[in-house]
């Protein structure tokens, strides 16, 4: 079984609209790709911040500038009009639980991902509002985000834990932590193995400046040891990087002795095979 779940059906930016992206035939093209890669479970998570309910859950002015889509429309596009699993990358913003649980609660989900990509009203990985230069030390930045990934799963809100280390997006770019980084995964995997919640092994960070995917070797190495779940993504934006890197991946999962990985149903996980 190879899954990939965490895919957009468009760019972050650009000019693709809901009325172009949302329709049978791109879905189509997604579909088609995934089956020559023998990727049998195909998902979507389009980012909250592309629909005006993310406003209801958080008012920054990034997701202001971007949510206009009806979420409604999408899950019912979705569910009737492809045979997609149907997700959402659903950031987490500490103090929005109950926001957030609105808007996840009575939608027909298969799964759901959560996100960090802003700490406080600061970003992680764009250009935009970034939380790197503030003078932020990198000691700081990266245990408030390990410590809120923490949060993020005792929330209970979340199926999978997305790209669970995006602080290191920037790579040598940015400022990183000097010495061995477990001490900071730590009380991450800690709430991870607590709960049960699925982590996801992102080839994202394959194509993006640090590259190297999310988790990093040494982080996987401790969820596996701790009995997490892993859920396989490439993060796609466009139908060419589906499946990214997934023979990488797959050495990499051979290699540290992961023989499963956790496939989803409305919200209920099970855990195939991989391969
Ligand atoms: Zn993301
Ligand atoms: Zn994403």
């Amino acid at each position: 079984m190879l899954t990939d779940y965490h895919v957009h059906l468009r760019p972050d930016d650009g000019p693709t609209s809901a009325a172009e992206a949302f329709t049978p035939a791109n879905a189509e093209r997604y579909r088609e790709r995934a089956t020559e890669l023998g990727i049998a479970e195909l998902g979507v998570a389009e980012h909250i911040y592309r629909f005006s309910a993310a406003l209801d859950v958080w008012d920054h002015p990034f997701w202001r500038r971007y949510a206009r889509d009806d979420l409604d429309a999408y899950c019912g596009f979705v569910r009737e009009e492809t045979d997609l699993r149907l997700g959402l990358e659903m950031d987490f913003i500490p103090g929005r639980e109950d926001r957030i649980a609105n808007q996840l609660d009575g939608r027909d989900w298969d799964f759901v991902v959560g996100s960090i990509h802003f700490l406080r009203e600061l970003s992680l990985d764009t250009e935009d509002f970034s939380i790197w230069g503030t003078g932020e030390s990198a000691d700081r930045v990266w245990r408030r985000y390990f410590e809120t990934l923490a949060e993020s799963a005792r929330s209970g809100l979340y199926d999978i834990i997305g790209h669970p280390d995006l602080v290191k997006v920037w790579g040598r770019a940015a400022p990183i932590p000097d010495g061995d980084l477990r001490r900071y995964y730590e009380p991450a995997v800690e709430a991870f193995a607590e709960t049960g919640v699925a982590v996801e092994l992102s080839t994202a960070g394959w194509r993006k400046p640090v590259g190297e995917q999310y988790p990093s070797v040494p982080y996987l190495e401790m969820l596996v040891d701790a009995g997490c779940p892993i859920a396989l993504s490439s993060d796609a934006h466009v139908v060419d990087q589906l499946g990214f890197e997934y023979e990488r991946a797959l050495k990499l999962l051979e290699d540290l002795g992961v023989g499963e990985i956790a496939v989803f149903e409305r919200r209920q996980r099970r855990l195939e095979p991989v391969g």
